[in-house]
């Protein structure tokens, strides 16, 4: 499979857990330099949640950078034409997208809110793409005066434009792709069906002037890359219908969905089949997760798309240069993989039963949501102590993990954590690879308690770590 470029993910350290089974226990894939903050022996970690508050989330920006160009690697390596678009909803880091326009990605963005961002971070206008399906009459007008390329949803929102852009009569046309709605998703509320994009395109040979077509879009729940190619293969017929008609798509858009490891596809594998109701302090297994330890990474999954049968005996990637159509992918927690983590401090750790200990966290399950979906984080939280002990002072223990808030549902972690020592307060949990959706996307000031702050690190030239905000806050949190 593609590495990405020089470094390995490491398996976060833990020293032997004696009557633990291997198969309890989920291990998060860490970058390296991550891991070197996280196990630092001068408690880095300790430091900064003193400074900033809990809980605190720590951005690794150079991270999308790295994984742009392992994109980039696999993408050339199979040259196509292809453009990134960075699907800026994934996190609400400000340097995220400050990295991926100077590493010259596009932007999707999904509002007017993550368009000021990324034109604040410089991007030139014409690269940023929005795919979102109910935009707005201020966000249309705004995507109109930058250029910008606007997926069009629905019938109706295609409607709505063309009024906006009649209106406002500018002397050049407006950027469009038209968002497909493949045969498997008869059902969805995003994009359209046969009938209606063929209407579209019929519609777009007459307004010429007023609109560029540019190509074709979807994004589709799930994370195999069959389902895609399929999509692929389905609109391989609407290509050929524009072209027909006298339209140039350029552009076949795949959206986001690839996939990334948070663990060790194996030990993912071995949980699975051994986890069990009592595994979780309500007793119950969640119907689904996210597949943190699937069989492949984003990389691998776009040589498979690539290389996959699409048409006439030709790969996807053979059919895309024989059509001369460019590839454009907009990958959003796969672009941040590795990018953040989420660190709790540890206010209480109270006995409930014999065997079983709930962890007060100081932060709320609204800053590693998952639960919040029905389903759970499958990557254990790295126990940071606040001091070493001199003496083994705790037997191990099995507990779950609470946040501060008067809510019962407010639960980070309902599976039963294996601990090798009962953790303290003031201890850290430090949830690995959370900048994918986990950290920020729920976040609120429930309580009245402050937004948690945001960081980002970057190295200097002598590897030495530089810490800077990245966050709104213009002052820190005075409680601290
Ligand atoms: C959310 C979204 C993406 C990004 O999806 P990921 O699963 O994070 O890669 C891309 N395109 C569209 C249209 C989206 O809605």
């Amino acid at each position: 499979m593609t590495q990405m470029p020089d470094t390995t993910l490491l398996q976060a350290e833990r020293s032997d857990c004696g009557e633990v089974d291997e198969a309890d226990v989920l291990q998060p894939l860490l970058d390296p330099a991550i891991s070197s903050l996280v196990f630092d022996s001068q408690g880095t970690l300790l430091k900064l949640v003193g400074q900033y508050g809990s809980p605190l989330n720590i951005v690794w920006p150079d991270m999308l950078r790295r994984n742009v160009e392992a994109f980039r690697t696999v993408l050339n390596r199979h040259n196509v034409r292809s453009e990134i678009y960075y699907g800026a909803k994934v996190n609400k880091s400000l340097g995220l997208v400050r990295v991926a326009v100077e590493a010259a990605v596009g932007v999707d963005v999904s509002s007017i809110y993550e368009m000021r961002d990324a034109l604040r971070a410089g991007i030139e206008p014409a690269r940023l793409c929005a795919t979102g399906p109910a935009k707005t009459r201020v966000f249309h007008a705004a995507l109109i005066a930058n250029g910008a390329l606007i997926a069009v949803d629905s019938v109706e929102e295609f409607n709505d434009l063309d009024a906006l852009v009649r209106e406002i009569g500018l002397d050049r046309p407006t950027r469009v792709l038209l968002r497909y709605r493949p045969a498997t998703c008869a059902t969805s509320r995003f994009g359209m069906g046969a009938d209606d994009l063929l209407a579209c395109l019929r519609r777009l040979t007459g307004l010429k002037d007023r609109f560029l077509f540019e190509g074709f879009h979807f994004h589709l729940g799930g994370y195999g890359h069959e389902s895609r190619v399929q999509a692929v293969r389905e609109l391989a017929r609407f290509v050929v219908a524009a072209r027909d008609m006298g339209l140039a798509p350029t552009i076949l858009d795949i959206g986001g969905g690839l996939p990334v490891q948070y663990i060790e596809s194996e030990a993912y594998g071995a949980f699975l089949r051994a986890q069990h109701s009592s595994d979780y302090r309500n007793g119950k297994v969640p119907a689904s997760f996210y597949p943190y330890g699937g069989p492949v990474g984003a990389c691998e999954w776009l040589d498979r798309f690539l290389q996959a049968p699409c048409a006439d005996g030709l790969s996807v990637a053979r059919y895309l240069n024989a059509m001369q159509l460019t590839l454009a992918i907009e990958p959003g927690r796969s672009l941040a993989d590795q990018a953040a983590i989420s660190v709790f401090r540890i206010t209480r750790v109270k006995s409930l039963a014999a065997d079983q200990v709930v962890i007060f966290a100081e932060g709320s399950s609204f800053s590693a949501c998952e639960t919040w979906f029905a389903s759970e984080y499958l990557v254990d939280p790295i126990l940071v102590p606040a001091q070493v002990d001199s003496e083994d002072d705790g037997q191990p223990v099995r507990a779950w993990i609470a946040g501060h808030s008067c809510l019962d549902e407010d639960v980070i972690t309902n599976r039963l954590i294996h601990f090798q020592r009962r953790p303290k307060a003031g201890d850290l949990l430090v949830y690995a690879n959370t900048a994918g959706y986990q950290m920020d996307m729920l976040e609120n000031e429930f309580h009245r308690h402050p937004m948690p702050r945001r960081i980002s690190v970057v190295y200097d030239a002598a590897g030495g770590m530089q810490i800077s905000p990245d966050d709104r806050m213009e002052y820190r949190n005075d409680f601290e």
